[in-house]
């Protein structure tokens, strides 16, 4: 799976982390989210929970 998240429109809420912190992690620098390991979808199940829960709709999933 992909996944994505559109770092121009990611608030850093740090949502997508709680849900799901195998694959994403906000960048205490940046302050926006990155996917650090996209393989962790496949096995852990929760990037669709994180995509749902983005508030703003940043994170796109691709089969
Ligand atoms: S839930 Fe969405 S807005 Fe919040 S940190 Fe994750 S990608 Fe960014």
């Amino acid at each position: 799976m992909r996944v994505i998240v559109d770092e121009d429109i990611c608030i850093g809420c740090g949502r997508c982390e709680e849900i799901c912190p195998a694959v994403f992690h906000v960048d205490a620098v940046s302050g926006k989210s990155r996917v650090i390991d996209e393989e962790a979808c496949d096995y852990t199940g929760c990037c669709e929970a994180a995509e749902e829960n983005c508030p703003v709709d940043a994170i796109s999933l691709e089969e």
